[in-house]
């Protein structure tokens, strides 16, 4: 069970043979909305998934902190509270995936009146207490690399030790070096400052207020991670089955450089007889990570991401010429279906030889 899935997690729960239900709030999928936490657990969904599967076929309940998929959307301390009481009643195992927590934290803070006069640290410590096991990329919460999981379980602690030597390197190291902790360990720390952890969202929420006035479709209320453009309405000319979000990360790279990141049906996996499973949204994800750009680097893209849009008929579709069987965007290899690219550049050249 899952507010949201994220690609590799589901991944893997699919490669042990498991399933990954969502219980997703109605609003998490609105692409244009003013809910506060669309990433919240559905409460009622939940309770009725525990009910349809049973509870001794659930291995855990997953959070996910600023839920990847759906434009990096927080979840809110009492709905996890809500969460965390519903699995101790069914006794659940509640996991948090808190790759994005930095983000989640800010928003916390900013947006659930019962948490402004709590410090960052405070709301952490909260957000601990209230799950059984912590798993991150240090890449993103921390900033450097490699990742950790946590627990306050001794018992899972056991259980858990006993894999790392399989898996990851001895217990005192898992796998990564000395340099690698040492700097998890000062991007940590970075994190429980909020005018470091709140840069990242005001930028991102500059960006999608500077797009959404110029008509640019993008996913409101602005969310951590970075700024989403709703390709499915940028794009309404394709269908989900050109991977109309992979096209506009094509074209927006044509003509500008800018580098985005597919979120839509490339990122899904086919179903077991080979069929095409449709992305509940289609995004082209903009990431925006804390203390890299400057103010006029977004009003850069902003600019390249108008010209794009008002020229957005030109753009095409894309298909496989190498889908690898899992992750396929990762690593797979797409081509146009027409010679749109060659027609797009060919407008950009245009104009801006008129300049
Ligand atoms: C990025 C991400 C991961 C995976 O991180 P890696 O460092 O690439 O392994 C896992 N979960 C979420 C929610 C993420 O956003």
């Amino acid at each position: 069970m899952t507010n949201y899935h994220f690609t590799t997690t589901k991944a893997h729960v699919v490669l042990q043979g498991g399933e990954m239900p969502e219980a997703y709030i109605p609003e998490a999928l609105e692409t244009t909305s003013v809910h506060p936490f669309k990433g919240n657990m559905d409460e009622e969904r939940l309770e009725a998934l525990i009910q349809r599967y049973g509870a001794e076929k659930i291995a855990f309940v997953r959070m996910e902190a600023g839920t990847n998929l759906i434009g990096g959307q927080p979840f809110s301390l009492a709905n996890l509270a809500a969460v965390r009481e519903i699995c101790q009643r069914h006794g659940l195992l509640l996991v948090l995936d808190a790759s994005l927590l930095a983000d989640n934290l800010h928003f916390i803070k900013e947006r659930e009146a019962a948490c402004q006069k709590l410090s960052i640290r405070e709301i952490t410590r909260r957000v601990a207490e209230l799950v059984d096991v912590i798993y991150f990329s240090a890449r993103k919460l921390g900033c450097a690399r490699g990742g950790g999981i946590c627990t306050n379980s001794e018992e899972l602690y056991g259980r858990l030790r006993e894999l790392l030597p399989l898996y990851e390197g001895f217990l005192t190291y898992g796998g990564m070096s000395v340099r690698e902790m040492e700097a998890i360990a000062v991007g940590l720390e970075e994190t429980m400052d909020e005018d470091m952890i709140s840069q990242g969202p005001q930028f991102t929420a500059y960006m999608v207020r500077e797009l959404e006035k110029r008509g640019v479709p993008v996913v409101t209320p602005p969310g951590g991670l970075g700024c989403h453009l709703n390709a499915r309405e940028f794009l309404d000319h394709l269908p989900q089955e050109q991977y109309p979000a992979g096209a506009l990360a094509a074209a927006l790279y044509l003509v500008s450089g800018i580098r985005g990141m597919e979120r839509g049906t490339l990122s899904e996996a086919r179903d077991a007889q080979g069929r095409e499973v449709l992305a509940d949204l289609e995004l082209l994800r903009l990431a925006v990570p804390r203390r890299v750009y400057s103010l006029s680097q977004l009003s850069c893209a902003v600019d390249r991401i108008t010209w794009l849009y008002q020229n957005r008929r030109l753009i095409g579709g894309l298909r496989f010429v190498d889908e690898p069987k899992t992750l396929r965007f990762f690593l797979g290899r797409l081509a146009p279906l027409t010679e749109w690219p060659a027609e797009l550049a060919r407008r950009f050249s245009q104009d801006l030889s008129k300049l």
